[in-house]
Formats: structure tokens, sequence, C-alpha cells
């Protein structure tokens, strides 16, 4: 099985690629960056949902008979009025790198006040399968962000994320525990489940 997955980033196409692929066996994951001249829509929704719908609409475009994912996802902190939430990427401007986004996540909450830490990672997903057909998954991952980064696996906000019931952050836990009980492994699994079925 091929799937066309509309992302730029690899660290979720090698989440992605270690969650499905012991289900899927010969799984090949293509991305976005191997079309040349693709350009990406802008991500301009409102929701999770409506940033996945269109990356996987522009990508379905172009790879009209395969199978082709669309994923979103952000953390939102109910204490900051849910943000960064659709704008996680881009908290701390337009290029801003994840250790940007982190410290001005950390700032945030630190001007505001916010004494309730929790926070949880969202993550929506939209498969397209190779007749046309709209598959749609979201699931949430629950937790409260850290007093400082601590750790080095991962990416974007996983060094300030400590998952309900732990005492260390996703970026120290690592790959085993994040891609079993991860938002997006969540997702993913109910399409595995729906994919088996078929
Ligand atoms: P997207 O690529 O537009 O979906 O942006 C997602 C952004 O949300 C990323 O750049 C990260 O900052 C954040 N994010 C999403 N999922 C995760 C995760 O699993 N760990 C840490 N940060 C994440």
């Amino acid at each position: 099985m091929e799937i066309w997955v509309a992302t730029g980033n690899s660290e979720k196409i090698k989440e992605m690629s270690l969650i499905l692929s012991p289900a899927i066996p010969g799984l090949k994951l293509n991305h976005q960056g191997m079309i040349p001249g693709f350009t990406p829509k802008p991500e301009d929704g409102k929701t999770f949902l409506d940033n996945a719908r269109i990356k996987a609409k522009s990508l379905k475009a172009v790879r009209s008979n395969d199978w082709v994912f669309g994923e979103d996802s952000g953390i939102e902190v109910p204490g900051l009025g849910n943000l960064p939430g659709v704008h996680s990427a881009r908290y701390a401007g337009a290029h801003a790198r994840d250790s940007e986004n982190v410290t001005k996540l950390l700032k945030m909450i630190t001007l505001r006040n916010v004494s309730d830490r929790k926070a949880k990672f969202h993550c929506a997903l939209v498969v397209f399968t190779p007749s046309g057909e709209e598959w749609v998954f979201e699931a949430e991952f629950w937790g409260k962000i850290s007093k400082s980064p601590q750790g080095i696996m991962g990416f974007g906000y996983d060094p300030v994320f400590i998952p309900e019931g732990e005492s260390q952050t996703l970026a120290e836990l690592g790959p085993g525990f994040k891609n079993k009980h991860s938002h997006r492994s969540l997702a993913l699994k109910m399409f595995l489940e729906k994919y088996k079925k078929i």
C-alpha cells in the first residue's frame, strides 16, 4: 500500500511510519515534498479539521487515484483560551522555530498568571480513499505544561508536555511512549480499524 501525506514535517512522517508500518506490511509513505512544483494551499481554516481537509484536498487534486492523508495538529491550553491551537506551528511568528514557540508558550503562561497548566494535543486526520471517499478521525491527548523544557526527543511542544499520569515530558519519555498514547497515534489507530474492515 502507498499513502501520500500532505505534510512537510519529516517528524510527523517518522511517527506515522512507526505507527502504521507494523500494521500494514510493505507500506510506502510518501509526502508532498516528493512532488516537483507542488505548492500547498494556505492553512487558513478556523479548526484543525478545516486545515486537515485543506491539506488533504490540495494533495488529492494531484494524486487523485491514491490514498491521501491530510493531518493537522497542535496544542491547546484552556488557561490561555485554548491558544496556541491552530496557530501552534506559527505561535511565535510565521517561520518560528519549535524552541521559539515553546519559549512563547511558557512566557504567556507566566504573563497571564495561568495557574492551571492543563493542556491537550489535538489531531485531525482527513483521509481520501483512492475512490475519493472522505474519512475523518479526531483525537486528543491530555497532559500539562512543564515549568521548563526537558528532554531532547520528539519535536514541537514535546519538551514541555507532561502526559496525564506521568512525571516526565514527551521529549524525555521518547517515541515508544509517544507513539502508543499520542493524539496522532490515536487518530491513526482509528484509521487502521476502519481500513482493516474494507
Ligand atoms: P501543522 O504541521 O500545521 O499541523 O502544525 C503542527 C504544530 O503543532 C507543530 O509545528 C507543533 O508545533 C505542534 N504539534 C503538533 N503535534 C505535535 C506533537 O506531537 N508534539 C509536539 N508538538 C506538536
